[in-house]
């Protein structure tokens, strides 16, 4: 082992230096602890870096020791410090984590893995190795929170020494900055790394409109400067005389948060009138709503900007009250209030609950509310194979803004903005989600593609056994609805196709005269493992998802029969499309006297049975049964030669998809009454969506049913009773 004495031989006397300060200022926050390990880091990443420089010229090893600089200004622990220093050791020297686990242990070891870059051999393209590093990282965020640390550490460091880069690296790693790693800095209440982070992301992202606001800012300084003096000592007067004690912090507001504001209200720079923020921290919770008081009690609060993070704290757990008034001279400022212990979790986040456990739990925080978001971000995102879609899906979730909506128990819900009743569903529980079938917000019955806003109560309506649909993934905003809708549809989809393959293999077997009876379980299990599905309704589902044809599946079971099949066929049949047969269970309508015909139901008027038909002969699609009222058909038959008598099949179980409208005042209860009538005249509700009523502005709602009926009498039956429901106004089947 290298004796720390030797460790500085022949190194850079700067690099020296600040290995030095390092070790002092570790020292100093934690008193008696040991540094050997930091020396011996030191000492590796001497050797392994020698050599290496970084863009600017300097020595490599700079970049390293800085993020150690940063991660001991969070007051990290040793092993961060260690981790810090070795964090560009696997991925740019010959060091193995094998190596750095030996000397250094399992938790320097995956703290360096988990920020180490996955090889540029394995992956095609940069977008690619991206979103599977990203993904890394943030699995490794779960499992040990100073993975993530060490990580926003490094991107700081490079932030801040990016101006040796080329441009157009610059500004891929600015935007990169912008869009995944402020937001996980915000997302874990780190608000001073996310500060800086988010100013020197958007001074190389942006540096014309950076440019701009920084002058717009240093022109006003003068003034800004003496006017913040003014309103720190008139609240400081203010607040002494109410007996409260606080620190006032007053400051101009951050080139980055002025340029959001510009671009969200769509105003220039000479626009924004308040460029001053002052911090009010006092020491408790009771003298943050005093001082509220005082300040509203002496200048004009400005309306709708009064927002207590105190009562309802962020999901980052950031607490502090916010407003802003028009203070002296008629200038607006903005004041944000809180207590000291509130200011250092919205400065340092989740560095700051790590500084608390450390002393008990030998540093890794595992219940951390943020851990809980990221533990939750992660699974999500799991199902993501697509790397684009998992970045698209992961910005949005990191995105800052949010919206808080209540339940009606007052249960917080925090969504992104634009969120629907959707998410809302979903971030209640998937059940939720599932069943969803509209929403009321604010007592009011909405669209499900509201957006929903600060403030609203969201009541959502559910509807047993009812499905998400395919739809609802172009309106929902957050991964979670979006995953969970997907996951029902590839089920339902998958069921379908079983389904459809199942029957589709029976019926080739009986058409090419294969006997199917004799054929067993084990056979098609067999000839499933050949295509390499481990089950037979594998199988099934390929069939009908028309991976491959029953033909093929059917040669393999009975050779023979298939092979007689085809030696009977006359070579000059055109393939028959499977025929509607007197026997056949399917059978719903036949063409009188006549039994291998195609028939099938008209979807203009999609008549149900007990209502009078008529059939028409289409060209190559076989007889569409029409209803004899359908205003289609009775244009279409002028034709008269390809009119052809039809009549409904008897004994079958089959229902029709019947769709109605209910127009409806809105009342409570109406919902589950209309559910109950339907299921108790024996038919089943396929989907159901409650809706404003857009022509009527009087809180009336339209819903629609998709309803599973037997035949028209049922139907009647049905529509009758729905009408006898008090409140309803009308209800109308749509063809
Ligand atoms: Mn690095």
């Amino acid at each position: 082992m290298i004796e720390p004495a030797n460790v500085f031989q022949g190194v850079d006397p700067f690099l020296a230096s600040r290995f030095d300060a390092l070790i002092e200022k570790f020292a100093k926050q934690h008193p008696g602890d040991d540094a050997k390990a930091i020396h011996d880091a030191f000492a590796l990443a001497l050797r392994m870096h020698h050599g290496q420089k970084r863009q600017s010229g300097e020595p490599y090893l700079i970049h390293p020791l800085e993020v150690a600089h940063i991660l001991c200004d969070m007051t990290s622990d040793a092993t961060c410090l260690v981790a810090g220093i070795l964090h560009d050791a696997v991925e740019d020297t010959a060091v193995t984590l094998e190596e750095l686990r030996k000397q250094f242990g399992d938790a320097v070891a995956s703290c360096v893995d988990g920020v180490t870059k996955l090889s540029k051999l394995k992956f095609y393209d940069r977008e690619e190795r991206q979103a599977e590093s990203v993904r890394k990282m943030l699995l490794a965020m779960v499992k040990d929170v100073r993975v993530v640390l060490i990580k926003l550490a490094d991107r700081l460091h490079n932030m801040r020494t990016l101006a040796a880069l080329p441009r157009e690296r610059q500004e891929r790693i600015a935007q990169e900055t912008l869009e995944i790693y402020a937001p996980i800095a915000h997302r874990l209440g780190m608000g001073k790394v996310r500060a800086e982070l988010e100013d020197l992301g958007f001074q190389y992202q942006d540096p014309e409109a950076f440019r701009e606001i920084a002058e717009a800012i240093d022109s006003k300084r003068k003034a800004n400067e003496s006017l913040l003096g003014e309103i720190r000592t008139a609240v400081q007067t203010k607040l002494r005389r109410e007996g409260i004690d606080a620190r006032i912090e007053a400051r101009l507001k951050r080139p980055y948060s002025i340029w959001q504001k510009l671009k969200r209200q769509k105003i220039g720079i000479d626009q924004v009138y308040d460029l001053l923020a002052v911090r009010i921290i006092t020491d408790s919770v009771k003298n943050c709503y005093a001082a509220l008081g005082t300040l509203h009690g002496e200048w004009h609060p400005i309306p709708g900007r009064i927002k207590d993070f105190i009562a309802i704290p962020r999901p980052n757990l950031y607490q502090s009250l916010h407003t802003s008034v028009i203070g002296p001279g008629g200038q607006p400022f903005e004041v944000q209030i809180r207590t000291e212990e509130m200011h250092r979790i919205a400065e340092e986040g989740i560095a700051a609950h790590w500084k608390y456990k450390e002393g008990q739990k030998g540093g890794v925080a595992h219940d951390e509310q943020q851990i809980t978001w990221l533990r939750q971000l992660v699974e999500w995102q799991r199902e993501l194979r697509d790397p684009g879609e998992f970045m698209a899906t992961l910005k949005v979730d990191l995105f800052p803004e949010e919206v808080y909506a209540f339940t009606p128990k007052g249960r917080v819900i925090v969504l992104p903005r634009d969120a629907t009743p959707i998410d809302f569903a979903y971030a209640i529980h998937t059940e939720v989600g599932n069943l969803c079938v509209g929403a009321k917000v604010n007592g009011r019955i909405v669209p499900l593609k509201y957006a929903i806003k600060n403030g609203d109560v969201v009541d959502v309506l559910t509807q047993q056994g009812h499905l998400p649909s395919k739809d609802w993934l172009s309106i929902v905003k957050t991964s979670k609805a979006r995953n969970k809708i997907k996951a029902v549809i590839n089920t339902t989809e998958r069921a379908k196709a079983m389904e459809i393959g199942e029957k589709h293999l029976e019926r080739e077997a009986r058409r090419l005269g294969v006997q199917w009876k004799k054929i067993t379980k084990d056979q098609v299990q067999a000839v499933a493992a050949e295509y390499g599905f481990p089950k037979m309704e594998d199988l099934h589902a390929a069939l009908g998802y028309g991976k491959f044809s029953a033909r093929q599946v059917l040669i393999k079971l009975a050779p023979e029969q298939v092979e007689a099949a085809d030696r009977d066929a006359e070579p000059v049949a055109a393939p028959a499309p499977a025929p509607v047969r007197g026997d056949d269970k399917d059978l719903i309508i036949r063409v009188k006297g006549i039994d291998d015909v195609m028939v099938y139901r008209a979807k203009c008027c999609n008549p149900i049975r007990g209502e009078q038909i008529v059939g028409y002969i289409t060209r190559g699609k076989g007889v569409a049964v029409h209803s004899l009222a359908c205003t289609n058909v009775q244009n279409l038959l002028y034709e008269v030669e390809r009119k052809i008598a039809v009549e409904w099949a008897k004994a079958t179980e089959d229902s029709f998809a019947v769709k109605l409208t209910v127009s409806t005042d809105d009342r409570p209860g109406l919902l589950s009454q209309l559910t109950a009538v339907v299921f108790h005249e024996g038919s089943n509700i396929r989907a159901l969506e409650a809706q404003p009523d857009d022509k009527r502005a009087d809180g009336s709602a339209v819903i629609n049913m998709v309803l599973d009926v037997r035949d028209k009498r049922q139907l009647e039956r049905v529509v009758a009773a729905v009408r006898r429901i008090s409140g309803v106004r009308d209800v109308e089947r749509i063809q």
